[in-house]
């Protein structure tokens, strides 16, 4: 291995946004994915940057923070950003994708970059060189082993759930009807199966007495909060779901003119519109059970699965204990972990903490010390939030306001413009902090993003 070729293991989401920022800056990379040899609990094809579950890049609202960081992404020129982009498909205020057309856009870019080399093999240790591990949550079990032996602890896992695909031609449309919440976006992109109360309190009553996966598990199960198994809200209350994902406001039953007791939303799968999952309704339920539950609810009689929902195991380290907030090891400082073994949840979250590997790599290979993304900044409050020493437990997080550097005390911010005022000062330092620090950054984007969210912002 030579010191100037930077080894990036895992071809998913991080691993591809790392490998494109390097390798655009015509710096070497071996890009090392393990499948299709090898295989996860839940990839199903050999292609890079697949999306395991949810074909959805949520929110793209400007002033909402999975929004704000796309944004910020942009400015950097994110392969991942682009690829949504040029795949997405209808879905309302969020950036959802065609999965096959994403990935082929990813596959796409990094073949045409002479300077990235892509091996199909599995890596079993940490390199010693100049490495970028973005092995994800189901990183194979010697690298897991190795990065362990690295940090010397256990490391961190907890259990997440995936929600079934159904086939869009089994699903009877004269009950399950095409509406946005709000009217938002166009009109079918989302379906809607309605539940009266009594539909909703059997599926309740089902969903906690069915059967569940049994999961090689040698610890008590914990999920992830952000992504919780549907029979796992149920246990909670019987209006939980009600009030969560299967919550029916903003839709009205056209055959009935009347908003529903409670809603299962389907979300358009692919571009042929034929696969659609059910929003919100991770499983971890035994197959049979599944299917025998689902097919008691109006409109889905004769609904055929493309996917079952299941349930896996997501393995990330203790950032807060082992990285500094440029993704590097503390005890190998030329290792960094990005994506979801990190500490981030999330596509998108995953794929900004490859860039930001990424751009510090190149700066590292080039003699540069790596900068340390401000924490008012979407991309800067997870670096800060994943390796902040004061946590009572480190869960995984999705990128929200709750882990920006709070607004300044002082001028009273109304509630409904709370959210602007963060994005426009996220944008605002990004920039300031991109031009201090030399990193390429595409300057009339981000004045255009700052003009939209305030005229005077910019
Ligand atoms: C089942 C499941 C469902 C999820 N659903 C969602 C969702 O709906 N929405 C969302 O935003 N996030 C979701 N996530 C969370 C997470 O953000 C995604 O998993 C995301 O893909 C993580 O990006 P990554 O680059 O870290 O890992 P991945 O995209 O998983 O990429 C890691 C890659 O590394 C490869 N690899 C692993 N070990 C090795 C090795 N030793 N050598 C070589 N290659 C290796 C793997 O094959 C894989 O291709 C889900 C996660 C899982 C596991």
């Amino acid at each position: 291995m030579s010191e100037s070729c930077i080894e990036i293991i895992g071809g998913g989401l991080a691993g591809c946004e790392a490998a494109y920022q390097l390798g655009k800056r015509g710096i070497a990379v071996r890009l090392y994915e393990m499948r299709p040899d090898r295989k996860t609990a839940v990839h199903q094809t050999d292609r890079l940057a697949e999306l395991v579950c949810s074909n959805s890049f949520r929110s793209d609202e400007r002033d909402h923070p999975v929004g704000l960081i796309k944004r910020e992404m942009a400015a950097f020129d994110s392969l991942i950003v682009k690829a949504a982009r040029a795949s997405s498909i209808p879905a309302g205020g969020a950036l959802a994708v065609d999965r096959e057309a994403f990935s082929g856009h990813v596959m796409q870019a990094l073949e045409s970059l002479n300077a990235v080399s892509l091996i199909r093999q599995e890596v079993t240790e940490i390199p010693p060189g100049f490495s970028i591990i973005a092995a994800g949550p189901l990183c194979s079990d010697a690298l897991a082993q190795s990065v362990h032996q690295q940090l010397g602890d256990t490391g961190l896992y907890f259990y997440d759930a995936i929600a079934p695909v159904i086939e869009y031609d089994s699903l009877d449309l004269e009950v399950v009807f095409a509406q946005s919440r709000y009217g938002k976006g166009e009109g079918s992109d989302y379906l809607n199966i309605p539940l009266s109360k009594a539909q909703y309190l059997e599926l309740h009553r089902d969903l906690v007495t069915a059967e569940r996966a049994e999961i090689k598990a040698h610890d008590s199960l914990k999920f992830f909060e952000g992504c919780l198994p549907v029979e796992v809200m149920a246990d909670r209350g019987v209006d939980t779901l009600r009030f969560g994902p299967l919550k029916p406001v903003g839709l009205t039953d056209p055959r009935t003119d009347q908003q529903p007791y409670a809603v299962i939303q389907l979300r358009q799968d692919n571009y042929a519109r034929s696969h659609w999952n059910l929003v919100g309704f991770q499983t971890q339920l035994k197959w049979g059970d599944q299917r025998r539950i689902l097919q008691k609810l109006p409109g889905m009689a004769n609904a055929r699965f493309v996917r079952f929902g299941m349930i896996h195991r997501n393995t990330f380290v203790d950032s807060t204990k082992h990285l500094l907030p440029t993704f590097q090891l503390k005890n190998h400082p030329q290792c960094m972990l990005a994506g979801q073994i990190s500490g981030v949840e999330g596509y998108i979250e995953s794929a900004s903490v490859g860039l930001m590997c990424g751009l510090n790599m190149a700066r590292m290979i080039r003699g540069h010390a790596p900068v340390v993304f401000p924490s008012t900044t979407a991309m800067g409050s997870l670096a800060h939030y994943v390796t902040f020493q004061g946590h009572r437990e480190l869960q995984p997080t999705n990128v929200n306001y709750g882990i920006f550097e709070p607004l300044p005390p002082g001028k009273k911010i109304k509630r409904s413009d709370r959210r602007r005022a963060y994005a426009i000062r996220a944008l605002q330092d990004l920039l300031r902090f991109a031009l201090a620090s030399e990193l390429d950054i595409d300057e009339p984007f981000l004045r255009t993003q700052l003009a939209e969210l305030e005229p005077t912002a910019v």
